[in-house]
């Protein structure tokens, strides 16, 4: 690749929508380009980085015994409707008609199409197990499109789909891929951790999300500062506190005024007690239905864990108008008792005694308030934040919050796609049985996202060696001199035919600019070839991580510097488990 030739359009500025380093540098880079919101084109350098994490997921799903496959973008509604999804999905699934008038979604994943193939083709209990995946571009129309390839309305998924025969036999499938995920994220040079998940949209009951540890991820994960226990906050499991009845006396409920006292810190201030003691009353549309979430004073509701108690597709907090016109309640003075409304509570709140609550009167809250004698919601449960007062759910030791990445997410599907689809094979008695099945995602795109995000400094990217887009830059610094351009091209023809990929900069550019470019480009290898070659026929190595630099003897250069190349590359692929 010769640099003059290429399209590689890197820029000084730092683009002012790009809010997380990756989204800056590979605008900056001239990896990406922004179509419109959430659509980008990947160019020449952002494709390769891409093509990388392409072909370590494809080596890595093909050793665990995987095949390729390639199922169509677009797909037709009746599937959906037949495994329920079409009403499910929401706003995210887009739809469209075709000329006949006929329904169709742009594929945001592929359970049905690849259970279709499945009722199909795969008759017997003989044909078993099978993994089918494919790498393929994914639409979902995300409400916020944001953080460049991060979260794209289209971007790049591999996801693979496994068919056993039982449980157990899936239960085998699922430890496979989550080896083959372990080895593909340490393959890639990226600092992760497997953490449990909840099972979102695609349904299910088990599930680990693969996550890259980055202070812009937009997920925050517990993890146990003692033992292996860690979890995405939108499941980790409160473990519930004392549950002894209390020998408090239970006091009276009594109204009293709190004129414009609407936030739980303010009317604990104004009734003198502490937030812990004040039930907080919050209006969600559960599907679009209303429904009054109770949490202790000082907690947070866990949309989520809210959203899987009720079995509701979605869950939204409502906006304060919203809950007055559909509600006709005052909010800030929004209470559980005799609330015209579905209560539901956090066990927590099950265990308060003469707590403080709104009234469902403006101005106005209760004291004495006894949940059991003055309301019982319609279900209770786990429904709030985890804490790192919590204890460890598995260990009872210290848990500790972090930031992270979403880049690969597995799930064990059970036999919920294959019954809905009628999707079964014979077994060894002779009976149909429906297949029990797996899936398993990687945001491909995200990964290179995800691996700039951890891995950058001032001056750009610092490519992993096995994700970087070209291994090595060759710099050539005296352009005008005939035999130096001819030794740095000689230079650039022998890295190559060792089996390098090599961009070699032979722009017309000030060595200052070639330079900053290489770094920018986070390329993890730089040759120059100048005047050093021209005095004593040296050229000079620098590794971009480093910084270190060494001269090597021009002619041994190719040789020496494929050598360590490809023994880097090397130490990277052989992964322990
Ligand atoms: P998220 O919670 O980030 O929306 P998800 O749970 O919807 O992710 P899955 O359905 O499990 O994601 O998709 C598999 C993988 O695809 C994810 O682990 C993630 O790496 C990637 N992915 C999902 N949505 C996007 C997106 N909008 N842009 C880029 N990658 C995505
Ligand atoms: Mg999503």
């Amino acid at each position: 690749m010769r640099y003059s030739q290429m399209l590689i359009p890197t820029t000084k500025e730092t683009p002012a929508e790009a809010e997380v380093v990756s989204h800056q540098l590979l605008l900056r880079g001239g990896f990406i380009r922004k179509l419109t919101s959430g659509l980008y084109t990947y160019l020449p350098l952002g494709l390769a980085a891409m093509q990388k994490v392409e072909s370590i997921v494809r080596e890595e799903m093909n050793r665990a015994g995987a095949q390729e496959l390639l199922m169509p973008m677009v797909q037709p509604a009746d599937l959906w409707q037949e495994s329920g999804r079409w009403k499910k999905y929401g706003p995210e699934l887009l739809r469209f008609k075709d000329r006949h008038e006929r329904d169709y979604c742009l594929g945001p994943t592929h359970e049905e199409v690849v259970t279709d193939i499945a009722r199909r083709e795969l008759h017997s209990y003989r044909q078993l197990p099978m993994n089918l995946y494919q790498i393929q571009t994914k639409f979902r129309d995300e409400i916020r499109p944001r953080f460049g390839l991060m979260r794209g309305r289209e971007f790049v998924m591999k996801d693979a789909y496994s068919f056993d025969v039982s449980d157990e036999e899936a239960g085998k499938s699922y430890q496979k891929m989550y080896e083959a995920y372990t080895r593909i994220f340490k393959r890639c040079g990226l600092e992760f951790r497997p953490v449990e998940a909840d099972s979102g949209t695609i349904g299910g009951s088990f599930s680990h999300e693969f996550m890259v540890l980055a202070d812009t991820g937009e997920d925050t994960l517990v993890i146990c500062k003692s033992c292996d226990y860690a979890a995405n906050v939108e499941k980790a499991k409160v473990v519930p506190g004392n549950t002894e009845p209390t020998d408090q006396a239970l006091q009276e409920c009594v109204k009293v005024e709190t004129p414009g006292m609407k936030k739980v810190d303010r009317v604990a201030d104004f009734l003198g007690v502490t937030p812990k003691e004040v039930i907080k009353t919050m209006i969600y549309l559960a599907d679009g239905e209303p429904v009054a979430v109770l949490v202790r004073g000082d907690r947070e509701v866990q949309s989520v864990k809210l959203k899987n108690l009720l079995h509701a597709a979605d869950v939204e907090l409502a906006e304060d108008d919203a809950v007055w016109k559909l509600t006709k309640l005052p909010v800030g003075y929004i209470g559980p008792v005799a609330i015209p409304i579905k209560l539901i509570a956090d066990q927590e709140v099950m265990q308060m005694v003469n707590a403080v609550a709104g009234a469902c009167e403006k101005g106005h809250h209760l004291t004495g308030v006894n949940p059991g004698r003055d309301f019982t919601p319609a279900m209770t449960g786990d429904l709030r934040q985890i804490t790192v007062e919590d204890p460890c759910p598995l260990c009872g030791g210290t848990l500790e919050l972090t930031e992270g990445i979403e880049v690969g997410h597995i799930f064990k599907l059970g036999t919920n796609y294959s019954q809905a689809l009628a999707a079964t094979f014979q077994d060894k008695e002779g009976c149909q049985q429906p297949f029990v099945m797996g899936c398993y995602g990687i945001g491909v795109s995200r990964v290179v996202a995800a691996a700039i995000e951890q891995n950058h400094d001032k001056n750009g990217i610092v490519f992993p060696l096995p994700l970087a887009p070209v291994q090595i830059i060759v710099l050539n610094l005296s352009l005008k001199n005939e035999e130096t351009t001819a030794a740095a091209e000689k230079l650039y023809m022998d890295l190559q035919a060792a089996g390098l990929d090599v961009l070699y900069d032979d722009r017309d550019e000030r060595p200052g600019s070639k330079f900053k470019d290489a770094d920018l480009l986070g390329i993890p290898y730089r040759v120059t070839v100048g005047k050093t070659w021209e005095k004593e026929g040296l050229v000079e190595l620098r590794l971009r991580r480093s910084g270190d630099t060494s001269t090597i003897a021009y002619d041994q250069a190719a040789v020496e510097i494929a050598a360590m190349v490809r023994a880097e590359m090397q130490s990277t692929e052989k992964v322990d488990l």
